[in-house]
């Protein structure tokens, strides 16, 4: 069952709680804390602390800058690795809302929250499993974060344990303490490279703890002397860190996308979703890929994705449906990268899904052929198209779909597409060192 308010107030005391720190994420997907002292809770539980929304990045100007924090109680967290001496410290996430007590649309856990709505109207429950990909590299003499791994380093050293080892197996210790339910996690394909994958839950729940998660992966990394980036592709000719997104929906307590009487145990809506998520596939990818750095990782070689097609088997598609069926049953998104806001990504996901099952969307038929290894006319002739190949042009593709565009609402779709476009201007402008090394000499 979800805590509630009284749960809250009667667990920080039970457990020692100084401290708590109220959290919301900006429009890009940075966490935000704001620490009252446990003798505040009270009033914050109540949502009557204010803050200055007008100092967060996007969301809105000094003329209406009053806004306030609503936690939920239901994501009240201990930090495990803070000192029990001195008073404990916990979390809640919070919403956003406006002097009028209205919600703030440009808060993306609202923007989910909406997406969550709709869909509800429907009879439709979200759940979602993440596969979360991320690097462990080394600090410099400066304590700044390098590209060098522990891998590589390691193959120096006489440490009889690899660094990032130890790390990751404290990280999903810390996770469980937190109440995450960890299912996997493993050494990638890169150097450095981990994996940590948890439990399916509701899409609410499990955009919260991909926010959580970054924070406890590098929080972690820093106290065993390593840092942790989710930066999509960090080093060229390896592979990059996705976040494969498993999804399913639920109706009546069942998986309404499992149908035993279809030849592939996939129901209609399964299909539906499938072809709604493919139809707005390229304006998706500006929020699950949103930065300039995202679109390295979308090439190929690397098992990331780069064509919008979809396979039961092969792994080089945008959806991949794994074979488990019954309960289990579920589509795995795949060009989803960890730089992404979750909230806003879980939103455009299900609102586009949605839309498939509205609008009855057909998907193509599957693709089981290696695509990397077509010819562009083979990919012509089966319409098969590509998710964009730069940061502008899924720019050029949000401002286009309408959907999309609705799913995000008018504040974060305007805030976001300003932002990513003077992020992709500061990019074009400079000399990047590839051209110098091309250039200087030829010319
Ligand atoms: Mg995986
Ligand atoms: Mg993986
Ligand atoms: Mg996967």
């Amino acid at each position: 069952a979800k805590l509630t308010a009284d749960d809250v107030r009667s667990l920080a005391k039970e457990l020692g709680v100084k401290f708590i720190r109220l959290q919301f994420t900006d429009i890009f997907g940075i966490l935000k804390n704001v620490a009252i002292t446990v003798e505040q809770l009270g009033k914050a539980l109540e949502g009557e602390l204010m803050f200055d929304g007008s100092s967060i990045d996007g969301f809105v100007r000094i003329e209406e800058s009053d806004m306030y924090l609503r936690p939920d109680p239901a994501t009240f967290t201990v930090f495990p690795w803070r000192p029990r001496e001195g008073g404990m410290v916990a979390r809640l996430i919070c919403d956003i809302y406006k002097s009028d007590g209205s919600p703030f649309t440009g808060d993306p856990r609202n923007v989910l929250r909406r997406a969550i709505q709709e869909a509800g109207e429907m009879g439709y429950t979200m759940n979602v499993g993440p596969e979360m990909e991320f690097f462990l590299f080394h600090m410099d003499s400066q304590g700044k974060p390098s590209t060098t791994t522990h891998d590589r380093a390691g193959y120096f050293d006489l440490a009889p344990v690899d660094l990032g080892e130890g790390a990751r197996r404290d990280m999903v210790l810390i996770l469980e303490q937190m109440g995450f339910e960890i299912e996997a996690s493993h050494h990638e394909v890169g150097s450095g490279q981990h994996e940590i994958d948890f439990k399916y839950s509701d899409a609410l729940d499990i955009a919260d703890k991909i926010v959580t998660f970054k924070f406890v992966v590098r929080t972690t990394a820093q106290r065993h002397g390593l840092h942790a980036t989710f930066m999509p592709k960090p080093i060229y000719g390896m592979a990059g860190s996705g976040m494969h997104t498993n999804q399913s929906l639920m109706k009546n307590d069942e998986n309404a996308f499992y149908d035993p009487t279809s030849p592939d145990g996939l129901s209609r809506e399964c299909k539906y979703y499938v072809g709604g998520l493919m139809s707005h596939a390229k304006a998706i990818t500006a929020i699950t890929n949103p930065a300039v750095n995202s679109y390295k990782r979308l090439v190929s070689g690397f098992e990331a994705p780069v064509y919008i097609a979809w396979s039961g088997q092969n792994r080089s598609p945008l959806i991949r449906i794994p074979a488990k069926r019954g309960m289990s049953t579920r589509i795995e998104f795949r060009s989803p990268d960890p730089s992404c806001n979750p909230y806003l990504a879980l939103a455009v996901c299900l609102k586009a899904g949605i839309d498939g099952i509205k609008n009855k969307i057909e998907p193509p038929a599957p693709c089981d052929r290696n695509i990397y290894e077509m010819t562009m006319i083979e990919r012509e002739r089966l319409g098969i198209g590509s998710l964009p190949e730069s940061l502008q042009e899924a720019i050029k593709e949000l401002e286009k779909d309408q959907v999309i565009k609705e799913a995000l609402g008018d504040h974060v779709f305007h805030r976001f597409i300003e932002a990513k476009k003077i992020e992709w201007d500061r990019y074009r402008i400079q000399v990047h060192p590839w051209e110098t090394e091309e250039y200087l000499a030829k010319y």
